[in-house]
C-alpha cells in the first residue's frame, strides 16, 4: 500500500476498537472460489463462496475471518454433507463454524452463501460514485478487510489460489486479479465474467473493481498492460502507462523472475482511502496519482505518479509474491518497495535526479526517528488498530534508508544476488526479516545477520561525532557514535544503544580518491586517512542512514569547500547534519544560515529543495515578529539572484529540473520572504489561469494559486471555488482544492472549513482541508476550534478511519497553550490506530517550544550582524 503524499503529507490510517485475535491453527485454505453479484443501486452485494481447506486435525470447529457478513447457507462437505451452525465472535471479527460430526483430517470444502454491504467507507469491497455520478464497486482489502467481502482466513501466511467470477451490470467491466476466462450473458440483462485461477497469494492482495471503466493499453515482455479510468479519461492514462512499462521490463531483469501474474492492470479510482494498492495483477490507484494531462502536467506529478507506479509493481515481488509472515515485519513489502521504487526510475528518467530525493527523504525519515516516541521497523501488532498504524514513516522510508546503506555497503550487484536468492527461496511463500538478512549473510559473505538486527530491533538512529585532527601528511580521525534525540536532555544522556554502522570518510585532501569505508561496531574508534584535512566527511556518498556531528570549525570549512569538493548528495545530506546540531542546541542557527548562504550559488534542485524547507521551518518558528522584517529580507537577498536568473515564467527548453526549482523558488520567495514582485507576479498568473486554465503549465499554477491566495479577496475566492467545479483533469482540480486553505483573510479559511463537512466535497478529501487550515499560521487556532466544534462530523466526514489525519496535524503547534489544548482534547476524544502518533505530535510540540527557546535570541543577534547588509 501506497500513504497518499501527493500534495500534503499525511497520514492515512484506518482503526478498529475490535481486537484480533489470531485465527486457531485447525485448519488451511487451499483454495477460494467466489461469485460476487454487487447489486450498485442497493449498496450490497450477494456472495457464493467455496473454500477448499486442508483440516489439520480432527474437528468440529471452523474459525474464519468475517464482518458485516449476512450468513445464508452454511455447509461443511468431507466425505458426506453437514450444515454448519454459524456464531459470530464480534470483537475477534470472526464467526466460528460448527458442525456435529467431527471432521477428520485432510480436504474438506466449506460453501457459503452470504450478503455484504457495499460500504461508503473505502474498505472492504465498497461504493463509488465518479464526477458523472455513475456507480461502481471498489474492493481494498488490506490490512484486515477481506474479512468485509469474503469469509476467509485473512492473515497474510494464509495462502490460496483464487477462482474469481464477478455478476456486472451490462455496459459494466468487471477487473480482478487474474486475466478474463470467459464473458457470458445472464443471468437476466446482466453478464458474467469469470476469471482464471491465481497462483497461490494472500487474502488482502485479491481485488475487483466493477464499474463503467476504459481502458488504454500496452505491453512488455509479452505481459499486457492496461491503465483504466472512469470514462472521458484514458487519454490520461498514457504517462502512467509508458512508465509502468518501463518498470516491468527493468523488474524482470532486475529480480530474474518475470512477472509472475500474466497481465497488470492499474486503475485509477474516484474515491479511494489511501494512495495506491499492489493487488495482485490489478493495481488501484487515487485518480491523481495515475492519470495526468502530459502537456500540461507538472514535473512534480509525474514523478510522484511515475515513483509511486514503481513502488506498487515492486510489490507484485515485494509483498505479493513473497509476502511478510505477520504484519510485524510488514517493512519487508513497504521498505523494500520503497528503496526499490527509484531505481527504474532514475534509470527511466535520469534527468529527474531521483537520487537526490532518496537523500532528502533521509532527512524527513531522521526527524521522525528523532523522537524518543519512535518505535523500532520491527514492531509487533496484534488489533487492525495496531496494525494499521504500522504503515508510517519507519516502515517505509526508515527501511527503505536502511536497506539503501546496506547495498551500498556490499555494492550493488552483491545486495542484488542476496534479493534474488531471497526471493527464489520463499516464491508464492512468506518470510521474516530473518529469513532476509540469513541470505544477504549467506551470499554476501559479510556479517549482514549481525548489522541488520541493530538497525530493526532498535528504536531510533544514530549521530557520528567526528573529530578530526591533522598531524604531517596525515589526518587522525576520532567518531564516536550515541543515539540522537530532539529532546536535548535525552540526547545528553543517550548512551545506551549500540548500531553496526557502515561507516565511509572523506578528507578535505582526499581529492577525488575513494572515501574510506569501515564498519563502526564499537561505541568509539579512530582512524587515519592520508593527507592533511581540515575537515572529515563521515558519511561519503550519504549513503548512511545516520545523522554526523561536527566541530564547528569543520562546519566553517566544509561551508567553503561545499560546491568544489562536495557531491549535490553530500552537500544535502552535510547541511541537514548541520541542521540537527543546531536542533540540539551545539550549535547557533546563525551557523546554519551562514552554511546556507554559501549554498547561494547552487542552482541543484534538490539541494535548494533541502535548504529551503529548513529556512521555511526558520521563519515559521524560530523568527520573532520583532526580526520578520530582517530574516525577510536576508531571504530576498539569498533568493532573488536565483529567481533572476531562472525567470518567472518556462523558457523553452529548459530542463524539468530547471521548471522544478523555479517552482521551489518561486514559492520562498513569496511566502517566506513575501517579496512583493513575487506576489504580484503570482496574482498575474493565477489570474490568466482561470481567464483560461490551459494556458498555464501545472507547475507554476500550483505555486501561484497558493501565493494569490494570501492576499486574495472574496471575489478571487469565489473564482477559485467555481474553477474547482469544472475542472479537466484530477491535477487541476486539486490545484483549486488545495488553494482553498491557504488565504489569509479568516473569513474566507472558515469558509473552507465549513466546506470541507459538506457533502460536495469526497470522503478521501475532506480533512485534508482542514488539516491544510491548520497548517496555515493565519488559520490554525481557527481550525483547532473548528476541530474541537465538529469533532462528529469530521470523524463522519472522514470516514471512520481518517481522523488520525489531524491528531498528525496538531504537531504544528509550536507553544506550551495549545499543546495543553490538545493533549486535553484527545484525552477526551481517543483515535484508535493514532496512539503513537499522537504521543509524537506533543513530542514534536515540546521540541519545538524549547528549540524556540532557546534560538530566537540566537537567531536575532545573528540577524543584528546580517539582516541589514541582505537588505539591501
Ligand atoms: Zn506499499
Amino acid at each position: 500500500m501506497k500513504r497518499f503524499f501527493a500534495i500534503l503529507t499525511f497520514v492515512v490510517l484506518t482503526l478498529s476498537w475490535a481486537s484480533a485475535q489470531r485465527l486457531p491453527e485447525t485448519a488451511r485454505p487451499e483454495n477460494y472460489k467466489l461469485t460476487f453479484t454487487p447489486d450498485l443501486e442497493n449498496a450490497k452485494f450477494e456472495g457464493d463462496e467455496t473454500i477448499t481447506i486442508q483440516v489439520l486435525k480432527p474437528t468440529t470447529e471452523i474459525t474464519l475471518n468475517a464482518v458485516d457478513i449476512d450468513f445464508h447457507d452454511v455447509s461443511i462437505t468431507s466425505g458426506s454433507t453437514q450444515k454448519a451452525k454459524v456464531t459470530p465472535q464480534k470483537d475477534k471479527e470472526m464467526v466460528v463454524l460448527t458442525v456435529e460430526k467431527p471432521l477428520p483430517a485432510g480436504t474438506a470444502k466449506v460453501h457459503i452463501t452470504y450478503t455484504g454491504i457495499l460500504n461508503s467507507e473505502m474498505r472492504g469491497l465498497y461504493l463509488g460514485k465518479d464526477d458523472q455520478g455513475r456507480k461502481y464497486a471498489a474492493s481494498q482489502f488490506e490490512a484486515t478487510d477481506a474479512r468485509r467481502a469474503y469469509p476467509s482466513f485473512d492473515e497474510p501466511d494464509y495462502k490460496a489460489t483464487f477462482d474469481i467470477t464477478a455478476v456486472a451490470d451490462k455496459g459494466q467491466v468487471a477487473v480482478s486479479n487474474y486475466k478474463i476466462v470467459s464473458d457470458t450473458p445472464g443471468p437476466g440483462d446482466k453478464h458474467t465474467v469469470k476469471f482464471a485461477t491465481t497462483a497461490k497469494m494472500s487474502s488482502y492482495l485479491a481485488a475487483l473493481v466493477v464499474g463503467n471503466f476504459e481502458y488504454v493499453e500496452g505491453s512488455v515482455d509479452g505481459i499486457p498492460i492496461r491503465v483504466y479510468s472512469t470514462p472521458g479519461k484514458k487519454e490520461m492514462g498514457k504517462f502512467a502507462l509508458d512508465a509502468a512499462e518501463y518498470i516491468v521490463g527493468y523488474y524482470n531483469k532486475y529480480f530474474g523472475i518475470k512477472y509472475p501474474y500474466g497481465k497488470l492492470d492499474l486503475i485509477g479510482l474516484p474515491d479511494f482511502s489511501a494512495g495506491a494498492m499492489e493487488n495482485v495483477g490489478c493495481i488501484t490507484f487515487r485518480e491523481v496519482i495515475l492519470l495526468i494531462d502530459e502537456k500540461q502536467g507538472s514535473v512534480d506529478l509525474k514523478k510522484t505518479i511515475a515513483s509511486v507506479t514503481s513502488h506498487e509493481i515492486a510489490h507484485m515481488w515485494f509483498g505479493d509474491l513473497v509476502t511478510m509472515k505477520w504484519w510485524d515485519d510488514v517493512w519487508l513489502n513497504e521498505g523494500f518497495a520503497t528503496w526499490m521504487s527509484s531505481k527504474p526510475v532514475a534509470k527511466w528518467k535520469p534527468e529527474w535526479n531521483f537520487d537526490l530525493d532518496d537523500v532528502s527523504n533521509n532527512g524527513g525519515t531522521l526527524n521522525v526517528d528523532s523522537l524518543a516516541n519512535t518505535r523500532p521497523i520491527h514492531q509487533d501488532a496484534e488489533t487492525p488498530a495496531q496494525i494499521q498504524e504500522l504503515f508510517d514513516g519507519i516502515a517505509y522510508g526508515k527501511a527503505a534508508a536502511v536497506l539503501r546503506m546496506l547495498e551500498a555497503y556490499l555494492g550493488e550487484e552483491t545486495f542484488r544476488a542476496g534479493v534474488n536468492a531471497y526471493i527464489k527461496q520463499h516464491e508464492y511463500g512468506n518470510a521474516t526479516a530473518a529469513d532476509f538478512w540469513v541470505a544477504q549473510a549467506k551470499t554476501s559473505k559479510k556479517p549482514v545477520d549481525a548489522i541488520m538486527p541493530t538497525w530493526v530491533q532498535q528504536p531510533g538512529a544514530p549521530i557520528i561525532n567526528v573529530k578530526a585532527q591533522c598531524s604531517g601528511n596525515s589526518t587522525n580521525v576520532s567518531v564516536s557514535q550515541q543515539r540522537y534525540y530532539f529532546d536535548r536532555t535525552k540526547f545528553e544522556a543517550s548512551n545506551e544503544q549500540l548500531w553496526q554502522i557502515p561507516l565511509c570518510l572523506k578528507g578535505s585532501s582526499s581529492g577525488n580518491a575513494a572515501s574510506k569505508c569501515e564498519l563502526l561496531s564499537k561505541r568509539e574508534a579512530s582512524f587515519t586517512l592520508p593527507g592533511c584535512s581540515n575537515w572529515v566527511l563521515a558519511n561519503a556518498g550519504a549513503a548512511g542512514y545516520y545523522r554526523v556531528g561536527y566541530e564547528p570549525d569543520a562546519v566553517r570549512a566544509l561551508a567553503a569547500d561545499a560546491e568544489s569538493k562536495l557531491s549535490p548528495a553530500e552537500r544535502i545530506s552535510v547541511q541537514s547534519d548541520v541542521w540537527a546540531s543546531v536542533r540540539v542546541g551545539r550549535e547557533p542557527v546563525g551557523d546554519y544560515l551562514a552554511f546556507a548562504q554559501g549554498l547561494q550559488a547552487d542552482r541543484n534542485r534538490a539541494v535548494q529543495e533541502d535548504v529551503l524547507g529548513r529556512l521555511d521551518f526558520i521563519q515559521r518558528y524560530l523568527v520573532s515578529d520583532t526580526d520578520r522584517d530582517s530574516y525577510r529580507a536576508w531571504l530576498r537577498q539569498y533568493l532573488t539572484p536565483a529567481m533572476k536568473e531562472l525567470g518567472w515564467e518556462p523558457k523553452p527548453g529548459e530542463s524539468d529540473e530547471q521548471r522544478t526549482l523555479r517552482a521551489r523558488l518561486f514559492n520562498a520567495l513569496g511566502y517566506d520572504a513575501r517579496d512583493p514582485e513575487a506576489l504580484a507576479e503570482a496574482r498575474k498568473i493565477a489570474d490568466k489561469a482561470l481567464a483560461d486554465p490551459s494556458s498555464v503549465d501545472h507547475e507554476l499554477a500550483t505555486g501561484a494559486f497558493s501565493l494569490a491566495a494570501l492576499n486574495g479577496d472574496a471575489a478571487f475566492y469565489d473564482k477559485v471555488m467555481a474553477a474547482l467545479k469544472n475542472t479537466k483533469s484530477p491535477e487541476e482540480y486539486y490545484i483549486y482544492f488545495f488553494t482553498l486553505p491557504q488565504f489569509g483573510d479568516t473569513k474566507l479559511l472558515q469558509r473552507t472549513l465549513d466546506f470541507s463537512i459538506s457533502p460536495d466535497v469526497r470522503s478521501q478529501d475532506a480533512l485534508q482541508l482542514v488539516t491544510g487550515v491548520l497548517d496555515n499560521p493565519a488559520g490554525e487556532k481557527l481550525a483547532w476550534d473548528f476541530v474541537r466544534q465538529h469533532w462528529p462530523e469530521l470523524e463522519k466526514a472522514g470516514g471512520p478511519f481518517a481522523s488520525a489525519q489531524i491528531v498528525n496535524a496538531t504537531s504544528v503547534f509550536c507553544d506550551a497553550g495549545m499543546r495543553d489544548q490538545v493533549t486535553e482534547f484527545f484525552s477526551a476524544h481517543k483515535v484508535a490506530a493514532a496512539e503513537r502518533t499522537y504521543k509524537q505530535s506533543i513530542e514534536r510540540i515540546n521540541n519545538c517550544v524549547d528549540l524556540k527557546s532557546q534560538q530566537e535570541p540566537q537567531l536575532e543577534s545573528w540577524l543584528g550582524q546580517h539582516g541589514t547588509a541582505g537588505g539591501k
